[in-house]
């Protein structure tokens, strides 16, 4: 994962961190308020898809 995956910033202690690895960040948004509030206050939210998406980083790149 690269620096610019939002759950990277969250810190998680190495048990959450190896859960983040096996079920996902989105089992982990879901599950935990924790992690959700963190993930939200950086600007990140489930979408109607069920996935995570970000009003700015969430949209594909301009390409013009
Ligand atoms: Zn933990």
């Amino acid at each position: 994962m690269g620096p610019d995956q939002p759950w990277n910033l969250v810190p998680l202690c190495n048990e959450h961190l190896l859960e983040t690895k096996t079920k996902g960040i989105k089992e982990m948004f879901i599950r935990y308020s924790a992690i959700r509030f963190q993930i939200m206050a950086m600007g990140w939210k489930l979408n109607g898809l069920g996935n995570l998406d970000h009003d700015k980083l969430g949209k594909p790149p301009k390409t013009d």
